[in-house]
């Protein structure tokens, strides 16, 4: 069987705008009146006879099974995440890592290629350059804007281009309707890991995306609480492949996270427009510091790709901030180590704002000549903007710009 996954209230849902289906999408109301999602901590499911049971089993009859297959908890967030980014199915699975993972083992074989952006989440590289290339499949890596680099690498074998824009920590954006027009000209599919931005500042299947991947763990939580992830996409063979290696390669969402993650989507709208204007905010102080030499924030009209931003994310700049001090690492730990409110964690897409330094945290495992090909200097601080005072954030940042060496 196949589950029940497309979304069978898309067409009354399709018609309204986001917060409505964030709000509204999804849930089918058991026989109780239940107003809120009920959580369905079950990992079977019974039948009404031994034929009713095969039915089940062959697929001729659809309906529940056993929960690392389909579960009513899991399939609501399946159709209001679905329904948010205009795709017509998705999976959920136990991480974003799992989402890549079970995207990866659904479409690709040995002897397969895939084209990846140098910038990717540091797992997704390790995951190809390991896993991946372990069974098989080989990667290449371009630099995330430079079509022609892109086109060049496409082989007779390649079968995916997967990318994140905005990319993390230096937040360069690509052209996802450009990339999805290069990727159809040659048979090729286009991933985008959609995790930065959220379906409130951009939906890359309307953009010409094939598979949208996300780790719920960030923003779709919001609240730094479950670990989870999702693949949507609008092709029926392909969710076919990805839901079969979900339910054989088993890494399901938990009917608990799921639920969690459905509340966290409620809100998202409102919260994601708080983290871009704290950010704004933030970046825009910055940039008036004399201590800080660079602000990378798609917002300010100094980045590069900020015309592209305004059009391809909704006139919406994302939660993330990444700026340069003087003084290197002792300069950017000083920062770091001055703050009293900021939480020093590589977490991002929570309330709470949280600080690392890239150089020595998230990229450490890259050689200095790799990091510095990644613009990932040692004076390079990363912020993910929470829902606090910005006032207060400001103030907790100084306290470590204005210290002098
Ligand atoms: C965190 C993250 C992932 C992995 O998600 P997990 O839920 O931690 O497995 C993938 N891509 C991006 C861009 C991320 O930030």
């Amino acid at each position: 069987m196949t589950g029940s996954n497309k979304l069978e209230n898309g067409q009354q849902t399709s018609q309204f705008g986001l917060e409505t289906q964030a709000i509204r999408a999804g849930h089918q109301r058991t026989g109780e009146g239940e107003h809120g999602e009920p959580i369905f901590t079950t990992s079977s499911f019974v039948f009404e006879n031994a034929k009713e049971a095969a039915a089940r089993f062959s697929g001729d009859q659809p309906g529940n099974v056993y929960s690392r297959f389909t579960n009513p908890t899991v399939r609501a967030f399946e159709q209001r995440l679905c329904a948010m980014e205009s795709g017509d199915y998705a999976v959920a699975t136990a991480s974003g890592m799992a989402a890549l993972l079970t995207t990866g083992l659904a479409l690709l074989k040995s002897g397969d290629h895939v084209v990846l952006s140098r910038s990717l989440f540091g797992s997704t590289i390790s995951l190809f350059t390991g896993i991946f290339s372990r069974l098989g499949v080989k990667s290449s890596f371009v630099e995330l804007n430079d079509i022609d680099s892109w086109a060049e690498s496409i082989t007779s074998h390649t079968r995916l281009l997967i990318l994140e824009t905005p990319s993390n920590p230096l937040l360069e954006l690509a052209d996802i309707s450009q990339l999805a027009e290069l990727a159809h000209s040659k048979g090729v599919l286009l991933v985008v890991d959609n995790v930065l931005c959220t379906p409130v500042l951009q939906r890359p299947l309307e953009l010409g995306a094939d598979i949208v991947i996300h780790s719920a763990t960030k923003y779709l939580d919001g609240q730094g609480r479950c670990i989870g992830g999702a693949v949507v996409t609008r092709c029926e063979e392909h969710y076919k492949d990805l839901f079969n290696a979900l339910r054989t390669g088993g890494a399901a969402m938990s009917p608990f996270n799921a639920w969690v993650f459905l509340k966290g989507l409620e809100t998202l709208t409102l919260r994601m427009r708080a983290h871009c204007k704290n950010a704004f905010d933030i970046a825009t102080w910055l940039e008036t510091r004399p201590e800080v030499s660079r602000v990378y924030y798609p917002g300010l009209a100094s980045h590069p790709n900020h015309q592209l931003a305004v059009r391809q994310q909704n006139d919406l700049f994302g939660g993330m901030v990444s700026f340069e001090v003087a003084g290197g690492r002792e300069g950017a730990w000083r920062v770091i180590d001055n703050t009293q409110l900021l939480s020093i964690t590589a977490n991002l897409g929570d309330t709470r704002s949280t600080i690392t330094h890239p150089a020595t945290t998230t990229h450490a495992r890259l050689s200095e000549d790799e990091r510095a090909a990644a613009g990932i200097t040692e004076g390079l601080i990363r912020v993910s903007v929470g829902h606090e005072d910005v006032d207060d954030l400001c103030t907790d940042l100084l306290r470590g710009l204005s210290t002098p060496s």
